[in-house]
């Protein structure tokens, strides 16, 4: 072993023993600076840990142990940098927070939508068509995602990912304090896309059930969900084609602060 590589074994073993020696932290997920600025001003002592790419600010909220994660844009960087989250930080929950395109057309810019399920949008299969058939997006179909279970190795398909109840609820009971929209709870379409064109949103809406699409949550949501640590993705629609709203960075501040109302909320709740 090298000097560096003992010396980092030794940071891991001394990150990891204090992450027993007290309480569980909330693990809080954003993927731009934009949507994690407002959550690190909010940490008591933050402290700044890299791995890789990814950059996590220890820290504390009225006396209690929270991480903010700068996951980066998309499902590889979500995945990778929850994984990374949960081995050093053993997060109690993970809220995975940010911006949003709006799906439903009952939702305007501003609305909050509380992620009751999420899943990969981005994921199709197609049937065989002859040479010269063409091309036809609406006959593609989703595509489960496989995930093995720790206990005994059996392969579970998963067509979403739920979220969990008590976080849920937690995200729910702050709504009332809201001023900037309504707070609903949804589904939370995940796709390496950016969607602008109206028809394909009501198709994908009518298809999928979405109420909002992004680029992370699910992809965080699967790594939560095979760690089996408790998971909910709050989402704020920044931008909605449904009303020719076009994309407001205040939005990705005031989701931090309802998210920092939620974690408050999950603190006294101890
Ligand atoms: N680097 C780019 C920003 C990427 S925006 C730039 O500066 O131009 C994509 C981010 O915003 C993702 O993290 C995604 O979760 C979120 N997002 C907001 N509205 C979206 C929409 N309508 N479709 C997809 N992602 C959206």
């Amino acid at each position: 072993m090298t000097l560096f590589k003992r010396t980092l074994a030794l940071s891991l073993a001394l990150l990891s023993f204090t992450a027993f020696a007290k309480p569980q932290p909330i693990l809080v997920q954003g993927a731009m600076d934009i949507e994690t600025s407002t959550l690190v001003n909010a940490l008591e002592d933050a402290k700044e840990t890299t791995v890789g790419s990814w950059t996590f600010w220890q820290g504390e909220i009225d006396g209690y142990p929270v991480v903010v994660s700068r996951t980066e844009v998309g499902l590889a960087n979500a995945a990778a940098s929850t994984t990374i989250g949960i081995e050093l930080f053993k997060p109690k929950y993970i809220i995975n927070q940010g911006t949003s395109g709006g799906h439903d057309p009952k939702l305007y810019r501003g609305d909050i939508v509380i992620g009751e399920t999420s899943f990969n949008m981005g994921a199709y299969k197609s049937e065989f068509t002859e040479k010269g058939k063409g091309i036809n997006p609406t006959k593609w179909q989703n595509f489960d995602v496989t995930m093995r279970l720790r206990e005994n190795g059996e392969l579970v398909e998963h067509k979403q990912f739920e979220a969990d109840p008590t976080l849920v609820k937690a995200a729910l009971s702050v709504a009332g304090s809201y001023e900037k929209g309504k707070v609903v709870k949804g589904r939370i379409g995940t796709a390496d896309e950016w969607n602008r064109e109206v028809d394909r949103i009501n198709w994908l809406h009518e298809t999928f059930g979405t109420s909002v699409e992004e680029m992370e949550t699910s992809s965080a949501a699967l790594v939560a969900n095979a760690y089996n640590v408790p998971f909910v993705g709050i989402r704020i629609l920044s931008n909605t084609d449904q009303h020719k709203q076009d994309f407001d960075p205040q939005t990705a501040v005031d989701c931090q602060l309802y998210t920092i109302d939620v974690i408050k909320a999950l603190i006294s709740n101890q």
